[in-house]
């Protein structure tokens, strides 16, 4: 008797859609793209996870680590006439397949070190806790998340100093929203992750979020991103005259913050007024945008493919004129950075751009 997976059931219209359909959405994916291969474009994965699901074919470690060849960007799901959230089915097939033993090494090592990770995101939480504006007891719970207070803590502290300019006094939420368990296809210890956050900021009457990811995670708690919120409030930004100096400024959709969240007005208005115009632009923008490489845990499983999504977006950067390329998401923010464009984050920009001035 064939072996079938719960995957079947769960998402079997989205495994159909995909494993009947003439690959509309082939050109979209970043990965195919970075490495050609039939395999690797939405409908090769996907079919594959269908045709495992169905018992068709005996799942082996090869055929699983189709499931991590995605950075999780939305990007298919825009050129689809379904919707068809293939990010979202190739995430519970990660699930079944490492139920199975076939997790890449790769992602099973995120897993084995992610109580590691929280110590360290706890630690450089303590840290910031001493920033002007840091009260435990105060009504507006922030959540950095852990890339930016583990690995930028510059970018983090400036999202203090704008969020505490903006609503007063901030509480630093001291958790994870388990998204890389998710991600490394650890169901239970997401949960786990997310309910222990959840129980943190519940009843917080403004929960503000930096990273565009964990707001994601977070929608159904309450989270807002600190750019849309912060938009809301445009007239506390002035211009930022060293910006000038730039023969360009221009932003790049993150994914999870532009296709995910559907949020992209918000960074130009904010950019507007940090610049005294309006940014430039890649040739590629908001649902159009090409993905940086660096979701879904793609630098971690497949860090080559990654780094060639990444010089794709710099490419494009170069070819449009060049300049400052500013961003808003730490997993971007890591992948185009040293790799000889000068690269910022948006937060950074709005601390100075909210500084009090002499005048
Ligand atoms: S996501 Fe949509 S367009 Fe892409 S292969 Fe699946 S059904 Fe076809
Ligand atoms: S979500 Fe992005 S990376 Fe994943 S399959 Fe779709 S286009 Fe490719």
């Amino acid at each position: 008797m064939k072996r079938t997976l719960a995957l079947l059931d769960q998402s079997r219209a989205a495994l159909e859609t995909c494993g009947y359909c003439p690959k509309l959405c082939r050109a979209a994916c970043p990965v195919s793209e970075a490495e050609p291969r039939d395999s690797l474009t939405p409908w090769g994965k996907m079919s594959l996870a269908w045709f495992a699901a169905r018992g068709d074919v005996e799942p082996d470690r090869d055929l699983a680590a189709t499931a991590w060849a995605c950075t999780g960007c939305f990007s298919c799901r825009e050129h689809c006439d379904h919707r068809n959230e293939v990010a979202h089915t190739l995430g519970a097939a990660r699930a079944e397949f490492r139920a199975l033993g076939l997790a890449p090494a790769a992602s099973e090592a995120v897993i084995a070190g992610f109580e590691a990770q929280r110590h360290a995101t706890a630690e450089a939480l303590a840290a910031l806790a001493r920033e002007p504006g840091v009260q435990a007891t105060a009504d507006t719970a922030l959540l950095v998340g852990c890339g930016y207070a583990t690995r930028h803590p510059a970018q983090a502290r400036s999202a203090i100093a704008v969020t505490t300019r903006l609503f007063g006094a901030v509480r630093l939420v001291d958790g994870c929203c388990g998204l890389p368990l998710l991600l490394a296809g650890d169901r239970a210890g997401f949960a786990q992750s997310l309910s222990r956050l959840s129980e943190q900021v519940r009843g917080a009457p403004r929960f503000v979020v930096l990273d565009p990811g964990c707001a994601l995670v977070l929608a159904e708690h309450g989270a807002k991103t600190l750019v849309e919120l912060a938009a809301t409030r445009l007239d506390a930004f002035h211009r930022v005259p060293r910006l000038a100096e730039y023969p360009a400024v221009r932003w790049q959709d993150p994914c999870k913050l532009g296709r995910g969240l559907g949020i992209y007005d918000a960074p130009r208005q904010l950019l507007s007024r940090a610049l005294g115009r309006a940014p430039e632009e890649l040739a590629r923008i908001r649902g159009e945008a090409l993905c940086s490489g660096g979701g879904g845990l793609l630098p971690q499983t497949m860090p080559e493919v990654a780094a060639r999504i990444a010089e794709r977006r710099l490419d494009e950067h170069r070819q449009v004129g060049g300049g400052l390329l500013v961003t808003g998401c730490a997993s971007s923010l890591e992948s185009l950075q040293n790799r000889g464009v000068e690269v910022a984050d948006l937060v950074s920009i709005l601390d100075e751009a909210s500084r009090p001035t002499d005048g």
